[in-house]
């Protein structure tokens, strides 16, 4: 007898003639990340995934971590793997679910057959095992409705499984079944949030970062590469790249109208960003900006940078309020890291009286005072590389 995982698909379950690819990809995404943990065997049938710990001494509770982060599962729980006749089922379980019984007051039991030559029909299965439960812990009764744990028996092709906790698992997609984008990652809250919301849809994130030394320090640098750490956990291993953008600031204070500093900032920022976009394969331009946060998430701001890119921008964090991005900050583990007090490229020569509602026609003069072709290629090349891997933590800081 022996322990499994069973995870439940979510959406992709409903994914008609696609369904296969898409649980491929799941598949493939989650043997990477319990590549780690130990050696397991794979099973699937009816929408779920059935994960086998093949090492006596693999840690459970760290497996089931790891597939809590995995896009595209949406239940998870450890199941009992008990021999197929109704003796195991009544009694090889009692030990196994008086852990999920502990302490709680109303259960009921669901049964399920996949083998449909089982000679116990699901409502007996029920009544039998129900029976069984009320018999060796007097402190329960049955409530079909609202009961305080479910016990759910699944009758299989060579097994039966039993299990009685389930937990939510991350939802969304697989990532890599909706292609690749380059998220705009700065050191503040909203962009590794959006980050996290496009990888959940099965984004396939890369990350680029522009920096200002000596404006910027390496610890403001190190702080967003702990935020790509953080966000790997969840979007896989992330392609990070760091951009050189002090020389570009400077031109653009030292040419440009005071008041378009900022935007002009942000639609070479895109143009930079697009152009990696193109060596990486990417296809789409991800921020972090929410409707009217600040002077350059205004609509005509938003107009102005968008009419810099070719590429369609994705800003999954428009229409929330800042607390509902903290919120998921918080819950992904990205906050603390976030209110980190290290400075942005983006708050160095920053202009007192930014223009909330410039016009295009304002911006692309402003912008056409001076020739940033040589120096955007020039921060392109200089570009440096790192990949971080998911569950890898290397900055201290
Ligand atoms: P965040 O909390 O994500 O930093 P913000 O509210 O501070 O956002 P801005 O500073 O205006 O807003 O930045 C808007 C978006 O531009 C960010 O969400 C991010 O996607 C991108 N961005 C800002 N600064 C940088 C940077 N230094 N490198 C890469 N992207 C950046
Ligand atoms: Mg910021």
């Amino acid at each position: 007898m022996k322990e499994i995982i069973l995870c439940k698909f979510g959406e992709i379950a409903l994914k008609g003639l696609n369904k296969s690819t898409f649980e491929s990809v799941l598949v493939k995404n989650v043997r990477r990340r319990l590549k780690k943990l130990g050696e397991f065997d794979y099973h699937r049938a009816q929408s779920t995934l059935y994960v086998y710990p093949l090492d006596e001494d693999i840690d459970m509770d760290e497996v089931m971590d790891a597939l809590k982060h995995v896009f595209g599962i949406v239940k998870l729980c450890r199941a009992l793997e008990v021999a197929k006749t109704m003796d195991s089922v009544l009694n090889d379980t009692m030990d196994y679910l008086a852990d999920a019984l502990n302490g709680v007051k109303t259960f009921k039991v669901e049964a399920k057959r996949a083998d449909k030559q089982f000679p116990v029909k699901s409502p007996e299965i029920c009544a039998e095992l129900g029976g069984k439960i009320l018999e060796h812990f007097p402190h329960l009764t049955v409530d079909v409705r609202q009961p305080d744990v479910t016990v759910t028996v699944e009758i299989r092709e060579k097994y039966a499984f039993v299990n009685a906790l389930r937990e939510d698992g991350a939802g969304g997609l697989p990532i890599g079944t909706s292609g690749r984008g380059m998220l705009l990652l700065s050191g503040g809250i909203d962009s590794p949030v959006a980050g996290y919301m496009m990888a959940k849809r099965g984004v396939q994130i890369q990350a680029i970062h522009f920096e200002a030394p000596p404006y910027t320090s390496e610890r403001a640098r190190l702080k967003v590469e702990k935020l790509a750490e953080e966000i790997a956990l969840y979007c896989g291993d992330i392609a990070f790249h760091c951009v050189p953008f002090t020389d570009i600031q400077v031109a653009i204070r030292d040419n440009c109208p005071e008041e378009l500093f900022t935007i002009i900032m942000r639609r070479l920022m895109m143009e930079i960003a697009q152009r990696i976009c193109d060596i990486e394969n990417c296809s789409c331009l991800i921020t972090g900006e929410s409707m009217g946060q600040v002077a350059s998430q205004t609509m005509g701001a938003i107009v102005c940078t968008d009419a810099a890119c070719r590429m369609p921008v994705f800003r999954p964090c428009i229409g929330l309020d800042k607390s509902e991005i903290v919120t998921t900050a918080r819950n992904i583990g990205t906050f603390d890291t976030s209110i980190l007090p290290y400075e942005d490229c983006c708050t160095v020569f920053t202009p007192k009286h930014p223009k909330t509602r410039p016009t295009l026609e304002d911006v692309e003069k402003g912008q056409s005072r001076f020739d940033f072709e040589p120096m955007i290629k020039e921060a392109i090349e200089k570009r440096s590389f790192r990949l971080i891997r998911c569950g890898e933590s290397t900055v201290e800081l």
